[in-house]
C-alpha cells in the first residue's frame, strides 16, 4: 500500500476544484474497487478525495417522466427503490445479480460505472498489461483468456467491462451527467465506455478532472417485458461470463421496440442497432430471436480459452428474449436467490 493524502470534498464544485488541482488524485466513493486496486499496487493515487458526503444520493423524477439517480446512490438502495422496482425492474434485476449484499450496500452508482476490468493480468503487477502500463504488452492475448472479450477487442487489449448494472443502463439508453472545470455535460451511455483500440488505459470518455454527478433514465423502462440474464461460473458472487439485458415493447402481437445489450463480452456493454432493428415489426418467435442473436454476434471472435462464450451468448440471447416476450419477470425470483 502506498502513502497518500486524504481530503473530503464539501460540494461538487469543491470536488472538481480538488481533482483539477492534481492529475494523480482519485475520487473515492464506496471504495470497493479502488481500495482493492491500491492494495494490489495497480492504482497509486497521491490523493484520495472522499466524495461520500456530497448530496448525490437521491433518486428524483425528471420533468419528462424519467428518473435522475445521484452518483452516490448505493447499489442496494437503488435496486430496492420503489420507482426502480416498478418502472425499471430490469435495472433492479441487473444490480441484484452483481457482487454480494454487503458490497452492494457500499458500492455507488458512479463507482459501478467506473469499476475496472477483472482481467487477471491487470491485477498482477508482475506481468505486462497495456491497460495498467501502456506499451508493456497484453498478457491475456496469448495467456489464459477464458473471461476475456469476444467482441470489439484490439491487439492492445482484450479485457471486458465487468459491470452488471451498466448492461441494463446501456439497454435503457441512460445518460451520464458529469461536472468539470468547464461546467456540466451529459454523455449518452453508449458513448461513456470506450473500446480499447490503442489506448486501453482509458476505460471511459470521462475526463480526468470530471466527476460523475448523476445517471438519468428516460421514461421508457420496459417494465412489462424484460429480462436480465447473467451466466456465470457460480450462482452468486461471480462476474458474468456473458450477461444479457433484453427488453421488448409488444403491440398487437408484434415487437414494436427492442433493446439488447450484452455484458462480459467486450470492453463496454455491447449493443448493435442491426440486431434491434431486425426484431422490430416481427412476431416474437424463436426464429426472430435466433436471427437477432446471429446479428449481434456476427463479428464475435474467440481466443484460445474463450470461444465457448460465442455459443453461450447465442443461446443466452434467445433465452433472454423468450423470457422477455413471455413477460415472466425472472428478475423477481432472482432477487430472492442471488
Ligand atoms: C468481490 C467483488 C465482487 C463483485 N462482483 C460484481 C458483480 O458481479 N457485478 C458487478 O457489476 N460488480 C461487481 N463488483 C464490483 C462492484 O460493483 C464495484 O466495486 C462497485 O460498484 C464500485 O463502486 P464504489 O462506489 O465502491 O467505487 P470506488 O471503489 O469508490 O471507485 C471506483 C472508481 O470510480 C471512481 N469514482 C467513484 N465515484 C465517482 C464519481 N462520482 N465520479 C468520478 N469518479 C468516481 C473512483 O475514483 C475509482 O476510480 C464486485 C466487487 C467485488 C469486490
Ligand atoms: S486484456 Fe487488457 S487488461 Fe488484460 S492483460 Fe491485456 S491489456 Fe491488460
Amino acid at each position: 500500500m502506498i502513502n497518500f493524502h486524504y481530503a473530503r470534498a464539501t460540494d461538487v464544485a469543491d470536488a472538481v476544484r480538488q481533482i483539477a488541482a492534481d492529475p494523480a488524485a482519485k475520487f473515492i466513493a464506496g471504495g470497493t474497487n479502488l481500495i482493492d486496486l491500491m492494495k494490489e499496487d495497480v492504482e497509486r493515487p497521491t490523493r484520495l478525495i472522499d466524495i461520500t458526503r456530497l448530496p448525490l444520493k437521491t433518486v428524483e423524477e425528471t420533468r419528462d417522466g424519467g428518473l435522475r439517480i445521484g452518483a452516490l446512490a448505493p447499489n442496494s438502495d437503488l435496486a430496492y427503490h420503489p420507482l426502480i422496482e416498478q418502472r425499471y425492474p430490469m435495472l433492479a434485476s441487473a444490480i441484484l445479480a452483481g457482487a454480494s449484499q454487503q458490497l452492494r450496500n457500499m458500492a455507488s452508482t458512479g463507482g459501478n460505472l467506473l469499476q475496472r476490468t477483472r482481467c487477471y493480468y491487470f491485477y498482477d503487477t508482475a506481468t505486462p498489461c497495456n491497460k495498467r502500463r501502456p506499451g508493456s504488452g497484453c498478457s491475456a492475448i496469448k495467456g489464459h483468456n477464458r473471461i476475456h472479450a469476444i467482441l470489439g477487442a484490439s491487439e492492445a487489449c482484450i479485457a471486458t467491462h465487468p459491470s452488471d448494472m451498466c448492461v441494463a443502463l446501456a439497454a435503457l439508453e441512460a445518460k451520464v451527467h458529469v461536472a468539470g472545470p468547464s461546467g456540466e455535460r451529459a454523455i449518452a451511455f453508449a458513448d461513456f465506455h470506450r473500446l480499447p483500440g490503442d489506448t486501453p488505459e482509458r476505460d471511459t470518455n470521462l475526463q480526468w478532472n470530471e466527476i460523475v454527478t448523476a445517471v438519468e433514465l428516460p421514461p421508457q423502462g420496459f417494465a412489462k417485458n424484460y429480462t436480465y440474464l447473467k451466466i456465470r461460473d457460480r450462482q452468486s458472487y461471480a462476474f458474468a461470463l456473458v450477461s444479457i439485458a433484453a427488453a421488448l415493447e409488444l403491440k398487437a402481437g408484434a415487437i414494436k421496440e427492442a433493446r439488447l445489450a450484452l455484458g462480459g463480452v467486450a470492453h463496454k456493454p455491447w449493443r448493435d442497432p442491426a440486431a434491434e432493428a431486425a426484431l422490430r415489426g416481427q412476431a416474437p418467435s424463436p426464429a426472430a430471436f435466433r436471427h437477432a442473436a446471429d446479428l449481434l454476434l456476427r463479428e464475435a471472435k474467440g481466443y484460445e480459452h474463450n470461444s465457448f462464450k460465442i455459443e453461450l451468448a447465442r443461446r443466452g440471447i434467445v433465452r433472454a428474449l423468450t423470457q422477455a416476450a413471455q413477460g415472466t419477470p425472472q428478475s423477481q425470483s432472482s432477487k430472492k436467490v442471488l
